[in-house]
């Protein structure tokens, strides 16, 4: 390859972690991002890294509760109708996916992205000296009642998981509380998922990421991207806001939810859902008094990560346009439910976080170069499971970019071609 340079547009963990392996294999690596690294859907998820997210949202037992999820009254799921309505195509892509043979090319997919970027976030946390942000002690789905434990979607999990081999233990309500003193006795059930880690802060890791990008050569620059064009002999331009244009020999699109948009500039329609969340924080109590582990109340519909900041809450998905103004009724809902099964203290985070989830029909994202734009490198569509599968997104593409023979991972399942 004569001309090395690549811009990689967005700094969330997909894009510093490209811009990084990028720069690892030899490329001279632009980041470029209207904001600093690492402060939009990659600051505030829950920072859980988990095998057991295998498992998309679209699987086939969703058939059995979508009626109630169209009720719209759902602690865990909430969409606007007129969201739904103009993106009917991707709606009904992603409802349609939910049958037996797509899950199991997804979760295939997904376990081999998971596993590499797990060993890769491993290796990466070392070198910027961020290794004590990893809790290996894994996390818990709780299940308020023996029936919910058993339910279709649940025992389809646990099987899926079994069959991947990922160490799972189940729990009953004494075990439970030996785990974790601190939760009140409102559970009957829950699953340890052994095979997964989680960090206290997933922007200080982007942004540790990012520091040591630059640190080792790299350019970051902040400015808002418009569009790009191809300047011919397979080059790309970069477009800012104020038209000033910049060549490279490659680009690499991981806008996260904003992909969409930036492709629409292209003339390149991507059927993409935005499964938007809130996070608030909350005092702790004492560590001892605390959470040791992420946990997710099945019932209650949110998730509560202990962080560097405070233990944080996490709602499930309220399907809507991705810049729509933000509607947190489930976070008071969920903050409720939360309050039932732990002492919160007060909240803690003023303005209100909200983030993204960029999904594609079938639950995975596109980590492809694409097809008649030579140059051109697509990294979006991460869904619940970005901050975790950043790295391996890396890996892979850098790999493909860079013509290896050996690829780490089978790219089949994130090729382009499937949308475009
Ligand atoms: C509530 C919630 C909880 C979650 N929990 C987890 C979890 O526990 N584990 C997990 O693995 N994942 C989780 N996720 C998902 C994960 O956060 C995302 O999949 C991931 O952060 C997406 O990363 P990204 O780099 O693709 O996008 P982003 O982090 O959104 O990065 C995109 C970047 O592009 C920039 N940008 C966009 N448009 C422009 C433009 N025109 N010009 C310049 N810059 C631009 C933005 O500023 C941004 O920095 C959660 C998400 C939410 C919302």
């Amino acid at each position: 390859m004569t001309d090395n340079t690549v811009a990689v547009l967005g700094a969330g963990m997909v894009g510093v972690t490209t811009a990084l392996e990028l720069q690892r294999r030899g490329m001279r690596v632009t980041l470029m991002d209207r904001r600093a690294p690492g402060l939009e859907t990659s600051y505030g998820n829950a920072g859980v890294i988990a095998r057991s997210s295998l498992m998309p949202f679209n699987h086939p037992k969703l058939w059995g509760t979508l009626p109630s999820l169209l009720r719209n009254q759902s602690t865990g799921f909430r969409y606007s109708p007129s969201f739904v309505a103009s993106n009917l195509g991707w709606a009904l892509g992603f409802v349609g996916r939910a049958r037996q043979s797509v899950f199991e090319e997804t979760t295939a997919a997904l376990d081999d992205l998971i596993r590499l970027s797990t060993a890769e976030h491993r290796r990466l946390l070392g070198e910027v000296n961020a290794l004590h942000r990893l809790r290996d002690n894994g996390w818990l789905f709780l299940y308020r009642s023996a029936q919910a434990f058993d339910a279709p979607g649940a025992q389809l999990g646990r099987e899926t998981m079994a069959r991947f081999g990922i160490a799972t233990q189940a729990l009953n309500a004494g075990e439970l509380r030996d785990l974790e003193p601190v939760l009140q006795p409102v559970f009957a059930k829950a699953l340890w998922i052994r095979d997964s880690c989680s960090v206290n802060s997933p922007g200080a890791v982007v942004k540790a990421y990012a520091d040591a990008f630059v640190a080792r050569g790299g350019q970051l620059q902040t400015c808002e991207l418009r569009t790009l064009r191809s300047s011919g002999e397979g080059r790309w331009q970069i477009v800012d806001g104020h038209g000033n244009a910049q060549e490279f020999g490659r680009v690499v699109i991981a806008l996260g939810p904003w992909s969409q948009k930036f492709m629409a500039e292209l003339g390149v329609d991507i059927p993409m859902g935005f499964e938007r969340g809130y996070h608030m924080h909350y005092a702790p109590g004492s560590a001892e008094n605390s959470l040791q582990r992420p946990i997710y109340d099945t019932a209650g519909g949110y998730v509560l990560s202990p962080m560097e900041q405070g233990l944080r809450l996490s709602t499930g998905v309220e399907l809507n346009r991705c810049d729509a103004p933000m509607k947190p009724v489930q976070l008071d809902i969920t903050e409720a439910a939360a309050r039932q099964a732990l002492p919160l203290g007060q909240r803690l985070e003023h303005p209100l976080w909200m983030g993204r989830r960029p999904t594609l029909p079938d639950s995975r994202p596109v980590i492809d170069e694409m097809p008649g734009r030579p140059g051109l490198w697509l990294a979006f569509g991460h869904q619940h499971i970005g901050f975790s599968t950043g790295p391996g997104t890396a890996a892979l593409l850098a790999a493909m970019m860079l013509g290896d023979k050996q690829l780490p991972m089978n790219p089949h399942p994130f090729r382009a071609s499937r949308f475009l």
